[in-house]
């Protein structure tokens, strides 16, 4: 129907591709997306390690992943000749230690009936394969022999906005300050300036802010923002060939240019809701960040740190995974969120989800209804057991 009308809160990633893939499934209505930050400075997408990843513990995230790979290596079929996010396929490796090598082993075959090209590696094969790193400790890796690797986030979302407004989305600099609400719709996204943007439709792709922007009208949303600080150093050691490597740890490290980019977690007692916070976690760099690096990647016990930056993971707290698809009383607001530190490589199958949902009632390529608003509501989590 052309005269139907979408508003998106959030440029971003989620926001763009959702804005982008509507036109792709055909929608020929209006399509807004209110983004209060046009630098997008600051956003999630912005600041994120842009890697993707087929190994997870659900079959609905390797197939999520599994789109993002096709489609980013297809990269110039969907933006255009000369389009380019620098997709590196060196794998990710996954360690685990001696008492988690069934799990594992289960899981490898779990992700290669999905169709991901993933090995388990024992102790001495993981020797032989990455002579640089030791492997105390360690009972399997895991390998991504394709499709996993990492790419540039901010040239696919310049891509993404710019095919989107090709096709005639409108992007408003404005900030949404909440959802006007009647007859059990969205019948319109209000904006701090005062104005109200009419919808039909309402997508949340606010990020990390996704659960103010519903909590006004009773929704609650368990996304949080939580900071996450990435190293961006270099070691005497060349990152050629380097895969990205989860360490047992917790650490995790990988090439970036000539140099390489590598991060931890803060522990949970020192992860508060992180609004407004971005400076970077620098006590975690010596120790334990550079300390466990060393252990694993000896050449790495010298490096030089050249600068640190923090992001947001919007982490939704009940179960670490992606929340996408229509509330259950509002019908036509659809969530576009709460993906935990994976949203950049899913946000094709996400954005193309929420499409499908709005031009054809239903989920048509993939059925995404696992990762749904009722899991939320009943707060019934579906545990992803690949999380960091
Ligand atoms: C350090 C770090 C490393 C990461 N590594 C990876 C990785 O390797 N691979 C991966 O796939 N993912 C990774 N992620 C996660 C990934 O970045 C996010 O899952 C993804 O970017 C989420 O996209 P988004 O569009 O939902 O959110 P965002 O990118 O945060 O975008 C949300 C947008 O909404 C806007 N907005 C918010 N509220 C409003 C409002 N009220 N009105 C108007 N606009 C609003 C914001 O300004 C922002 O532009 C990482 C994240 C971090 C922080």
């Amino acid at each position: 129907m052309t005269s139907e009308r979408v508003v998106i809160v959030g440029g971003a990633i989620m926001g763009s591709f959702a804005a982008w893939s509507l036109r792709q499934q055909g929608f020929a209505g209006s399509i807004t997306v209110v983004e209060k930050d046009p630098s997008y400075r600051l956003c999630s997408t912005a600041l994120s390690a842009a890697s993707i990843r087929t190994q997870f513990g659900t079959p609905i995230n390797v197939q999520l992943s599994l789109y993002g790979v096709d489609f980013f290596r297809n990269i110039t079929r969907h933006f255009g000749t000369g389009a380019d996010i620098a997709y590196k396929e060196n794998g990710y490796l996954i360690l685990g230690g001696p008492d988690t090598v069934a799990a594992r082993q289960a899981g490898v075959a779990m992700q290669r009936a999905e169709g991901a090209d993933i090995i388990a590696l024992s102790p001495d094969e993981l020797t032989q394969r990455f002579p640089k790193m030791r492997f105390e400790g360690v009972g399997i890796g895991t390998f991504g022999q394709t499709g996993d690797g990492w790419f540039d986030a901010w040239s696919l979302l310049a891509l993404v906005r710019r095919a989107a407004r090709a096709l005639g989305v409108s992007y408003v600099d404005a900030e949404a300050s909440g959802l006007r609400i009647a007859g059990g719709q969205v019948i319109g996204v209000m904006l701090a300036s005062g104005d109200v943007l009419p919808c039909d439709w309402c997508v949340n792709a606010a990020g990390p802010a996704s659960a103010k922007l519903v909590k006004a009208i009773g929704i609650d949303l368990p996304v949080t923002p939580r900071k996450r600080t990435v190293f961006s150093f270099r070691a005497p050691i060349s990152p050629n060939g380097f895969p990205m490597l989860f360490d047992t740890s917790g650490i995790w490290v990988r090439p970036e240019g000539t140099g390489f980019i590598g991060g931890i977690q803060p522990p949970a007692d020192q992860d508060p809701d992180a609004t407004g916070d971005f400076e970077p976690h620098h006590h975690l760099m010596q120790d334990p960040f550079w300390s466990l690096l060393a252990a694993r990647i000896p050449a790495m016990e010298t490096l030089r740190l050249e600068r640190a930056w923090a992001g947001h993971y919007e982490v939704n707290a009940l179960d670490h995974n992606g929340i996408l698809g229509p509330h259950d009383l509002l019908q036509n607001l659809i969530f576009s969120t709460g993906f935990s530190g994976h949203g950049v490589m899913h946000a094709p199958a996400a954005g193309r989800a929420v499409a499908e949902w709005i031009t054809g009632g239903g989920f048509k390529t993939l059925d995404v209804s696992a990762l749904g608003w009722n899991r939320i509501r009943d707060k019934q989590p579906m545990p992803e057991t690949v999380v960091y």
